[in-house]
């Protein structure tokens, strides 16, 4: 029997989701196909899961550093079946928030695998979806006007470096059921510094091995060497300007050892643990694109700025489609995909007003341009800098390591970018997120009066410091 549509979505992630959701809204009469579990990688094996473990992790090194607040606490350990049992709990809660809210939307929800047929008896154009239960009854037909593709991705290895033993992937690494004592992390981008931090605080002896000249090297230079100085005084051990050599590892029971071409010198390291987090590959296979016109470039689904492929009916949107992938763009990308597909004419996304985040302690967070893409790109910058150590509520926290950053245009005056590291920051950076949706001044930013005392302050006095008036510098 087949079913018709307005729109199928395929993959139930933070894209495919809230795609469906903002279908239901508009009136579209909307089915989800999900092989696995509604909520996909953030929900399951990102963001919401590593962050419980973030955590935890801080919970554990706030109270090991306890006397510090005049608060003694003696015998302090980790429970980490425990730890793994609230991050599931809190998993499972989302997990049937997500899925009451398709209940609530009257989105039918298909489990199983979703693929696109061509050119049917059932629709001249290619993207009817023949969906293989995960029960086992007959393929679901589901004839739809229009398609969306929300496959997401998985974690890439390095070419000959298989995972399996000791090394792992952040899908396996989210399941261990102990910390191991020490760890070699491949990749000192967000995911691998995030390990790194939450890893070190739980008390590992952490080496990450980084290929760049720098850890997160997508940030301002000047979070990057913050970032690397705040992790080393944790007693982390970084690694830059190497390259991992795959072939040169080697298992046994207890260890992995692998080597590394650091500055042309060849050198070994040994962990109980490899984790391997240089990036993510497309869901792109076994879906169908062959048999349609979709165009996969470098291993991404190419979309116009509405998320529609070649084939004008079916759209991609999210981790398939490569740039930033997160969870936040990705969902972005599902509504103005379906107010295109209703007719409701969106704003294509402005991809330099997103805010990235990254959740290790310290965090860091940023939006715009870096000061050397803003120079690369020809503005004529000026910038401000605000270091927590003089702002009271860091004090008061017992956390002032970090700083806001303000990259400005001399010219119009236009805040160009917004990077900041230290407590919080994650929860900050959507003002600056509005300032630049505003095309808002350091001085209009500085002049919105921020409570006292509030770590917020540092970007008021950042504001103030692009021209050299902070306050309390
Ligand atoms: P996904 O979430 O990957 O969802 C795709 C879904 O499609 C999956 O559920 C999959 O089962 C399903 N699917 C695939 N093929 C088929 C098929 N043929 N039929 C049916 N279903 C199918 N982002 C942030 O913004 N903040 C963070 O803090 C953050 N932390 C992260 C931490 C880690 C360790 C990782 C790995 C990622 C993190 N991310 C974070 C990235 C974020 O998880 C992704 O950007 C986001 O999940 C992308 O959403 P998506 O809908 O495109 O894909």
């Amino acid at each position: 029997m087949a079913e018709e549509y307005d729109l199928v979505i395929l993959g139930g992630g933070t894209g495919g989701y809230v795609a469906a959701i903002r279908a239901s809204q508009l009136g579209l009469k909307t089915a989800l196909v999900e092989k696995g579990k509604l909520g996909g990688t953030c929900l399951h094996k990102g963001c919401i899961p590593s962050k419980a473990l973030l955590r935890s992790a801080e919970v554990y090194a706030t109270t090991k550093r306890s006397e510090e607040f005049g608060v003694s606490a003696s015998d302090v350990t980790v429970n980490f079946s425990k730890v793994q049992e609230r991050k599931g709990k809190i998993v499972d809660q989302l997990h049937k928030g997500v899925q009451h809210l398709m209940k609530q939307g009257k989105i039918d929800v298909f489990e199983g695998i979703g693929r696109i047929l061509g050119p049917s008896i059932f629709s001249p154009l290619p993207g009817t979806i023949s969906v293989e239960m995960n029960n086992g009854e007959e393929n679901a037909m589901l004839v739809p006007k229009n398609v969306i593709v929300a496959t997401g991705s998985r974690p890439r290895s390095l070419p000959g470096l298989e995972i399996g033993g000791n090394v792992m992937t952040s899908d396996e690494a989210l399941a261990m059921e102990e910390i191991p004592n020490s760890i070699i992390i491949v990749g000192g981008g967000v995911i691998g510094i995030e390990w790194a931090s939450m890893l070190s605080d739980f008390g590992a002896d952490v080496t990450v091995i980084e290929y760049a000249d720098r850890i997160i090297p997508t940030e301002d230079k000047e979070i990057s060497k913050e970032m690397q100085r705040l992790m080393k005084k944790k007693g982390i051990n970084i690694i830059t300007s190497a390259k991992v050599l795959p072939e040169t590892l080697k298992q046994t029971k207890g260890n992995a050892t692998i080597s590394a071409e650091v500055k042309g010198e060849q050198k070994e390291f040994t962990a109980a643990k490899i984790l391997v987090s240089v990036g993510r590959q497309a869901n792109t296979e076994g879906i169908g694109i062959e048999n349609t016109d979709i165009q996969v470039e470098k291993g991404y689904i190419v979309t116009n700025e509405f998320f529609q492929t070649k084939e004008s009916h079916i759209y991609a949107i999210g981790d398939v489609i490569g740039g930033l992938q997160l969870a936040h763009v990705a969902s972005h990308e599902g509504i103005v995909a379906v107010e295109h597909i209703a007719g409701q004419n969106p704003s294509p996304i402005d991809y330099s007003l997103v805010s990235k985040c990254i959740y290790s302690a310290p965090e860091a967070a940023s939006v715009g341009y870096t000061e050397d893409e803003a120079k690369e790109k020809g503005f004529k910058v000026k910038t401000g800098k605000f270091s927590f150590r003089a702002i009271g509520k860091a004090l008061v926290f017992g956390e002032s390591d970090g700083f806001v950053k303000i990259v400005a245009d001399e010219e119009t005056n236009d805040i160009l970018g917004v990077h900041m590291i230290g407590p919080h920051v994650t929860d900050m950076i959507s003002e600056a997120g509005l300032a630049r949706v505003l095309d808002a001044t350091p001085w209009e930013v500085a002049h919105t009066i921020h409570p006292h005392p509030t770590l917020s302050e540092a970007i008021g006095e950042a504001a103030l410091a692009v021209e050299g008036k902070a306050i309390h510098s």
